[in-house]
């Protein structure tokens, strides 16, 4: 009983001081009681567990098997966390790890910037543009936080109490690695897509409708074999036409962009 109590107030102490915090601190839209660092505790935790996995299955592409191949797409991956967009441009990682699956067409980031990306999201696409978009989207499911966002609203302040007290921290990362493969909800899909966006007329390089340059290829093929990505992100048409939308208000459609970089990257895999 004694025990119990005091467990009960340790609990309603730690609440309150994190109802506090919280209410300082503003992300985005919401008010996030997860802080950065637990972002990042739980995306080094989900990434170790997402190695593990595809290095099991032998679909984990070790940068040492094919350094090229990291080479460039780590060059088109910087262009875009190099931006001047991110929010946690240098407090998160932002690791990039190439899963081997041809028939696969995606790529996902776990919450504190680990991105991942299937050989057939590269095959699939047809220029570098498009690839860049796509990246963007994911990097700014991380960059939001948008799985901590989802995190709080699905399971509130027990997850939360849960990571910091370090009681059923296996469970937590279950949760959030079943997440990361999940869809996220309609909001946080338009967010992603409008930050695609933003970060690619950040580079200053890339026509920042990339990511729209995939839902169009995407639907081109028609329903007999939907992408994989449209399973995680579904309603390509008025994506499409959202991203062309902010594209236009940002100025930023009429771009050239060499595919070079990429030309090489699909034919190094
Ligand atoms: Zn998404």
């Amino acid at each position: 009983m004694h025990r119990l109590l005091r467990k009960t107030w340790l609990l309603l102490g730690l609440a309150a001081s994190l109802g506090t915090a919280a209410s300082c601190s503003k992300d985005g839209d919401g008010v996030l009681l997860f802080s950065v660092e637990d972002d990042k505790a739980l995306g080094d935790k989900v990434a170790a567990s997402t190695d593990s996995t595809f290095r099991a299955k032998g679909q984990l592409v070790e940068r040492s098997a094919n350094p090229r191949a990291y080479d460039l797409l780590g060059q088109i991956v910087n262009r875009v966390l190099n931006s001047g967009q991110l929010q946690y441009r240098n407090e998160f990682p932002w690791d990039v790890k190439i899963i081997k699956d041809d028939q696969m067409q995606n790529a996902f980031a776990t919450p504190g910037g680990h991105i991942y990306v299937y050989s057939g999201l590269i095959k699939f696409l047809d220029n570098e543009s498009q690839l860049a978009g796509v990246l963007g989207h994911e990097i700014a499911h991380a960059d939001r936080r948008h799985t901590s966002r989802l995190l709080q609203k699905e399971y509130g302040i027990n997850v939360l109490l849960s990571l910091l007290l370090g009681e059923n921290r296996g469970q937590v990362v279950q949760i959030a690695s079943s997440l990361g493969q999940l869809s996220f909800s309609r909001d946080y899909e338009r967010e992603a897509d409008e930050y695609s966006v933003i970060y690619l007329n950040g580079t200053n390089h890339y026509p920042c409708d990339g990511a729209a340059g995939f839902f169009i290829k995407a639907e081109q093929q028609g329903q007999a074999a939907p992408p994989e990505f449209l399973s995680t992100h579904p309603n390509p048409g008025t994506r499409i036409q959202d991203i062309q939308t902010k594209a236009d208000a940002l100025n930023c459609r009429q771009r050239t962009a060499s595919s070079d970089t990429f030309n090489q990257l699909k034919a190094a895999l």
